[in-house]
């Protein structure tokens, strides 16, 4: 493929916004692997052709078309997407057309870098001028991720609702898979057995997501969870707990952190990491938040217009968080009755736990937000190490870092502050051994939360 340099930025707002999915091919980037697949499946049930992107064989390219200056998931998706592009082109010759595809690339708002990898993909796409018609379709955190446009109006809430129940379905894969991995009666054991459950749970939200019949969803679910506890070994005693809070990108994608979970559990871990749902409930709290400073204003300045404008995305804002919050007690209540796994926080919860120590303000927002609540609720709650995972120069990650460190420092609590980029450190696996050592040394003192 050649590129060449000249900047088209019209393109910008024609070709990077939100399309009518139609027949054409959604290029789905696999952030985390499991959600990437169940999200595709969802799509593919309520009729688009979606497809989840190969991850991290592309980085090269990725790297290619970056100056340096750019985060490394942007670097990573835009490598993902280039290569697949390459694939296709050697696969279909001249029967290759761009136009046949969607890239799906959420962005979000706010002070950090999120906001511009769209962009600057498609400035990267438009330079080669026969990708300049394959179009970015682009959900963003300003209307709480909606799919107004993209499907059928008849189909949008459907699979608003659907698509988050994949997103928690995801969750509770991956901490099963962290639950039982650690205590695994053979060697990848527990990495096969999430691999197949991954599949049958596509087969089941490809069949029974269009209809809503989250019922059978959950029982399949269960069935899962009850083969899955097959897999411990009773014997293994309990392994010392790590949280991992960070940016979301770095923390779900193993190629990117260098398969930070698997490291630390050869080290005698056992982890639960962050969920994909939390931040999916931060968009909403954080828009319906975002609603009221607007509406109260409108109301000082009796701006009506404002006020109606303000109020009706209160509701919608409002509503939507409710759906979330009660959809997700609902699939964790279902969970503990047949294992212990880590329940997320309500949202407004991490906000008071800033809001009583003066700690960091969501008026900030970012996933910092997130991190050092998250940290400071599991630093004193039964967490013997939490590791805070980024990508190298990622403003959240290291807003978290600077205010969290002097405080786990006082707490006690064992701290890891893990950075990536794609180059491989030397000191890296020292460091999270040194961590570990000291993981252990609370876990010996203090125990660990039991209901974990
Ligand atoms: S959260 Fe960090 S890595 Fe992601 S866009 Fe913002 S600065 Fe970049």
């Amino acid at each position: 493929m050649e590129s060449d340099k000249e900047i088209n930025f019209d393109s910008l707002t024609r070709n990077v916004g939100k399309f009518h999915f139609g027949e054409t091919t959604v290029l789905i980037p696999a952030m985390n692997r499991i959600a990437a697949h169940l999200f595709a499946a969802t799509f593919r049930g309520f009729g688009v052709h979606a497809k989840v992107l190969e991850t991290y064989k592309g980085l090269d390219l990725g790297k290619k078309y970056t100056s340096g200056k750019e985060c490394y998931p942007c670097q990573i998706t835009l490598g993902d997407i280039l290569s697949f592009i390459q694939r296709e082109k050697e696969r279909l010759g001249n029967a290759f057309n761009p136009e046949s595809y969607i890239y799906f690339l959420p962005e979000s708002d706010g002070p950090c870098r999120f906001g511009l990898y769209n962009k600057y993909q498609r400035i990267v796409l438009d330079s080669f001028p026969e990708l300049s018609r394959l179009k970015i379709t682009s959900l963003t955190t300003r209307d709480g991720y909606s799919l107004a446009g993209m499907l059928e109006k008849d189909k949008v809430l459907d699979f608003q609702k659907t698509g988050y129940f994949s997103l928690v379905i995801a969750d509770i894969l991956d901490r099963l898979m962290w639950k039982i991995r650690p205590y695994e009666k053979e060697a990848g054991m527990a990495d096969d057995f999430i691999e197949q459950s991954m599949h049958i749970m596509e087969d089941t939200f490809e069949t029974y997501g269009p209809k809503k019949e989250f019922r059978k969803v959950l029982k399949k679910l269960e069935e899962i969870i009850e083969k899955g506890k097959t897999i411990i070994d009773p014997g293994i005693p309990p392994k010392p707990l790590i949280g991992v809070v960070g940016e979301i990108f770095l923390r779900m994608h193993v190629g990117a952190n260098q398969d930070l979970i698997r490291v630390l559990e050869r080290h005698g871990a056992e982890v639960v990491n962050a969920s994909i749902a939390e931040w999916v409930n931060y968009v909403s709290y954080e828009g319906l938040r975002r609603a009221k400073i607007e509406f109260r204003l409108a109301l000082k300045q009796m701006r009506l217009g404002a006020i109606k404008f303000h109020l009706k995305n209160i509701l919608e804002f409002g509503a939507d968080l409710l759906y979330k919050e009660l959809r997700q007690k609902q699939i964790y209540r279902r969970v503990e009755s047949h294992i212990n796994v880590v329940k997320d926080h309500k949202i407004s919860h991490l906000e008071n736990v800033l809001k009583e120590d003066d700690l960091f303000s969501f008026d900030i927002g970012t996933e910092a937000c997130l991190s050092i609540a998250a940290i400071m609720e599991c630093a004193p709650g039964g967490f013997n190490g939490i590791v805070n995972v980024y990508p190298f120069t990622c403003m959240p990650g290291t807003t978290t870092s600077a205010v969290v460190k002097p405080l786990v420092n006082e707490l006690g609590v064992p701290y890891l502050d893990t950075p990536y980029d794609s180059s491989i450190q030397p000191g890296r696996e020292a460091a999270i051994r040194t961590f570990m050592y000291q993981a252990h040394q609370h876990y010996r003192r203090h125990g660990r939360e039991e209901n974990h």
